[in-house]
């Protein structure tokens, strides 16, 4: 069978010695070597560009069903859960604790469970929205399993490495956050973000307000293409007397959006991350929906 490897960033390092195993079964293998950033990004064209029966996506678990055949190969990480520990004096003044991971480490989350348990703790899990797919699992773009328990919980606490994905959670949810992260060895409150990244919000808003036309961007990659609400934002900058096009491209590329002088601000339809983590890449301001929203709101009033 004709195949096609996909790796996440951190997994292409490993990508010969799974290109062997596979040859050695009697297939005809390649390799993409495009970045990845999720199971949102399937390199689906490039399969059927040379032919290929099948992908096999490394790292990431299904993100949404998807019409062509694709095997995912998950990447369980065994982390050291001695590093609990270290959370426990943090955590003392909160009873009920909500807990989320990642795909790389769902399988532990019962022993992470059964530690704060022993500790007394109430134990929390939640559900995530439709991206990702299991209990307690968090993506950058679904927090589902932390904002579903936020009410219930004192704290919440994520297991792993990395602030990617905890900001998400953190970003919607309410109560103190902590990050145990076992490759640093390192327990971290993190909920000071929250007013970082808010104000970062409302200085994009302000930095918009005079804008009179907007790019609005749209990824072709399977999991991130939503051009529907691109169409719908478009529609709503005209009737709100600015200028608006859709721009379209498979990774959002810095430094080609910043060269489209003709737009005062962009929006993004793409991986809602890149309206949180890549705005200062831009030389204009770049708004989520809701930013946008909030910018057309505040222009009719101001009329
Ligand atoms: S956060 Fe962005 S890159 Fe990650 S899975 Fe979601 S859409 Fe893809």
């Amino acid at each position: 069978m004709r195949i096609l490897l996909q790796f996440p960033e951190g997994l292409k390092q490993q990508a010969l010695d799974h290109a062997e195993s596979l040859e050695r079964e009697g297939h005809e293998v390649f390799i993409s070597s495009s970045p990845t950033y999720g199971a949102c990004d399937l390199a689906i064209d490039e399969a059927k560009t040379i032919g290929a029966e099948k992908l096999v996506h490394f790292g990431h678990a299904e993100f949404h069903k998807i019409d062509f055949n694709v095997e995912y190969v998950h990447y369980k990480i065994d982390a050291d859960l001695g590093v609990l520990k270290l959370s426990s004096a943090g955590l003392a003044p909160y009873q009920k604790l909500g807990i989320c991971t990642t795909i790389q480490h769902i399988h532990q989350l019962d022993d992470i469970r059964n530690f704060y348990e022993k500790e007394g703790k109430e134990v929390f899990i939640g559900k995530p929205y439709g991206f990702a797919k299991q209990n307690g699992q968090i993506l950058g773009c679904d927090i589902g399993s932390s904002a579903s328990i936020d009410r219930h919980v004192d704290a919440h606490v994520y297991f792993g490495g990395g602030i990617f994905h905890p900001i998400g959670a953190l970003l919607h949810t309410s109560k103190p956050f902590f990050m145990v992260d076992p490759f640093l060895k390192r327990v971290e409150r993190i909920d000071r973000y929250r007013e970082i990244y808010r104000k970062k919000s409302t200085g994009k808003i302000a930095a918009a307000i005079n804008a009179k036309s907007f790019g609005i961007l749209v990824s072709t990659k399977n999991g991130q293409f939503n051009m529907n609400l691109a169409k719908l934002l478009k529609e709503k900058i005209a009737k709100a007397g600015m200028k608006a096009e859709i721009l379209v491209s498979n990774n959002v590329d810095f430094d080609a959006v910043n060269n489209m002088l003709c737009f005062d601000a962009f929006v993004n339809t793409a991986c809602p991350r890149i309206g949180i983590d890549d705005i200062d890449r831009l030389r204009k301001p770049l708004l989520s929906a809701n930013e946008l929203i909030e910018v057309i709101k505040i222009k009719e009033e101001k009329k």
